[in-house]
């Protein structure tokens, strides 16, 4: 109703004609400015602001002594300056002091916003802070490195929530549902396992993708005691961290500090950190720090004036506006270079366009060569940007350094997400081997795929298999636990914890980059709740205790990881090598088979072969004869082997994988 309103009002000064031609055009004669120092700058001439806003009238800035609840110190008048920026300056250092900026546009005060730009905010992210950065240094913060890696491919993704992580009794975790939650070593559950950080080393996985980390909307940090819970996909301060996640979220430098202290303990403990990032969209609309700094430019719209969606959310941004993109680029940039973040998953990439996202991932690289980024080659709605400059998953080969989300092994393994019935190869559904083998090669053009029996994408799309990240389950939609129980409805859960083996031992064998979901190693479950972004905790995190009781599922995902990092083989880097190296036997209804030849990618096996058998019955294979080790077999694993063959007629158990692997 809100948009409606401010569209009747806008509507009165323009001709419908003009809206129908194109309702953003205007936006185009905007300048942009491209300095770094947009909205605030602290050194030793004193504290310096510069907001962007090219069509205000007027612009205050407010000054505060507290981030909430308190009158203005002072209100400074900002005087116009280049490139659609206002100025204004103070002589002294204001550390310790808020801001906010006030834009008069059309004749109308808008409501006080603390900028875009806000690195610091108080409570709830009303009001921008001055903190002095140096000071939210961990020690040792100048030396502090992520891990080095290759390629993306190399590393082994691990999706978690910060509450989902830690705020279980069983976690042992004192800081619970914090950043600091993954600062603290030795922590163990009631039988004595181990959770927290030393979980994620025990687990083997390279890199943690933390759930949207900035400053989010919904949550009220003045009333933590509630235990509210969301998974933060509804921006408020892109530039801050959310408070909520803090000791103390009045403390504008306690989330800053705390944030680091997370980054550099798992760094410490040789584990990357990658943020997923929602530059796609804004919580509110009018009310956004966007629309109140420069009302309607950072947004798209349609031809009768009202925001397009293609986030689903109410809204969507404009990438291909320039300032718009160099807010993307400084944003990524500040956050690498300010918090050390190793990668980053963009959340709706495809409502961005693809010189956007070529432009982001340079300029990360620039900093840092080992940072990476991936996303969801999607939309969740329509959207004015033509679909030939999407960053869409079917136009990845026009954006060499970023992988997306192969949504077509996900789908294939498990069964499709919509229909939480529907099973995949993996619970025992023929015809999906082809989309299976999609997943295996990475999408890319390999003789024996036929992208045309392929259940989704229809043609070899990866350019390179860095280019793919592949997973059966993350926070969205129903998680594999949950899927296997709606699917498999008359099995035990022994049983579909084989088919969750089989599904993951797809995954981590498979070329492109594995992903998975906090919690799934040890079969944790979310109740069978498919879209839990704001249920509670008991809901959401995850029981310490079914590390225990599932001791056998961690086991396997532990050597499963192992095998993976121990061998360059499954993490080929060219579609030519891939091409060369995989060679399919015969596919079967439910049976997929291939080796992997001729010590791929300098691997120490001369010859690796998988069998994945995702029917319920056993199945016979015939396999070369020679010096087979058994890395697989009938639900278990071993990365140094479970014994050896001579090959010759060999069974496949039924939902499970056969490895072997020879030297010569
Ligand atoms: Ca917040």
């Amino acid at each position: 109703m809100k948009i409606l309103n401010a569209l009747t009002s806008i509507a009165l000064c323009c001709t419908m004609e003009t809206f129908a031609a194109n309702p953003d055009a205007k936006y185009a004669d905007y300048p942009s400015y491209a300095g770094e120092d947009l909205e605030l700058t602290v050194d030793n001439s004193g504290t310096r602001w510069r907001l962007w806003s090219p069509a205000a009238e007027a612009v205050r800035l407010t000054i505060y002594p507290t981030g909430s609840n308190t009158k203005a110190e002072r209100t400074i008048d900002m005087t116009r300056s280049d490139n659609g920026t206002w100025v204004a300056s103070s002589p002294e250092k204001l550390y310790g002091k808020y801001y906010t900026f006030s834009v008069k546009q059309d004749g109308k005060w808008l409501k006080e916003t603390p900028g875009v730009w806000a690195k610091a905010v108080g409570l709830n992210g009303e009001r921008a802070a001055i903190i002095d950065f140096s000071e939210t240094n961990p020690e040792g913060w100048a030396q502090d490195r992520g891990p080095a890696i290759a390629h993306i491919n190399d590393a082994v993704i691990y999706e978690m929530h910060h509450r989902d992580f830690s705020e279980h009794p069983s976690s042992g975790i004192a800081n619970k549902g914090k950043f600091l939650a993954l600062t603290e070593p030795s922590t163990v559950n009631s039988t004595g396992e181990a959770t927290g950080i030393d979980h994620l080393k025990e687990l083997g996985v390279t890199h943690v993708h933390i759930l949207p980390s900035y400053d989010y909307n919904s949550v009220d940090e003045a009333n933590l005691q509630a235990n509210q819970y969301n998974w933060g996909y509804d921006p408020l301060n892109y530039n801050a961290p959310e408070g909520s996640y803090s000791t103390n979220p009045s403390d504008p430098s306690a989330r800053v500090r705390e944030m680091k202290e997370m980054v550099k303990s798992l760094h410490d403990n040789g584990i990357g950190v990658i943020m997923d990032v929602v530059y796609n969209h804004t919580a509110d609309n009018d009310d956004s720090n966007f629309s109140l700094t420069s009302p309607g430019y950072y947004y798209r719209h349609r031809n009768d004036g009202s925001y397009s969606d293609a986030s689903g959310c109410g809204n969507e941004t404009a990438s291909d506006r320039q300032q718009m993109r160099d807010f993307i680029i400084n944003s990524v940039k500040y956050w690498a270079k300010e918090y050390h973040i190793d990668g980053f998953r963009f959340d709706l990439m495809a409502i961005h366009d693809i010189e956007t996202m070529n432009q982001v991932a340079a300029a990360l690289k620039e900093i840092n060569p080992d940072i990476f980024v991936y996303g969801e080659g999607w939309t969740a709605g329509d959207s004015p940007l033509p679909v030939e400059r999407r960053a869409l998953k079917e136009n990845v080969a026009k954006m060499p350094q970023i992988a997306v989300f192969s949504d077509d092994i996900r789908d294939a393994i498990k069964g499709h997400y919509t229909d939480a019935a529907d099973r995949g190869f993996a619970t025992g559904k023929p015809g999906l081997e082809e989309t299976v083998k999609i997943g295996i090669v990475a999408a890319t053009d390999h003789p024996q795929v036929d992208y045309s029996k392929g259940n989704n994408s229809k043609f070899p799309y990866a350019a390179a298999p860095t280019q793919i990240i592949n997973y059966v389950s993350c926070h969205d939609d129903l998680m594999l636990t949950d899927k296997l129980r709606k699917s498999m409805p008359d099995a035990t859960d022994a049983e579909r914890q084989r088919a969750a083996r089989l599904a993951q031992t797809i995954v981590l064998t498979s070329q492109g980059t594995p992903f998975i979901f906090a919690g799934e190693e040890i079969f944790r479950d979310k109740k069978g709740v498919h879209n839990s972004y704001k249920s509670p905790d008991s809901i959401n995190a995850i029981d310490w205790t079914l590390k225990h009781a599932n001791a056998e599922q961690m086991a396997y995902y532990k050597e499963l990881i192992k095998l993976r990092k121990e061998h360059p083989a499954f993490r080929m880097t060219t579609t030519e090598d891939v091409a060369k190296h995989i060679k399919f036997d015969k596919t079967e209804p439910g049976l997929i088979s291939y080796s992997i030849t001729d010590n791929a990618n300098g691997d120490a096996w001369k010859e690796i072969k998988l069998i994945f058998n995702g029917s319920e019955e056993q199945r016979e294979v015939k396999i070369p004869r020679g010096n087979w080790t058994i890395i697989a077999e009938d639900g278990r694993i071993n990365a140094s082997g479970l014994g050896t063959t001579k090959g010759g007629k060999l069974t496949v158990a039924p939902t499970s994988a056969l490895i072997l692997a020879k030297e010569k």
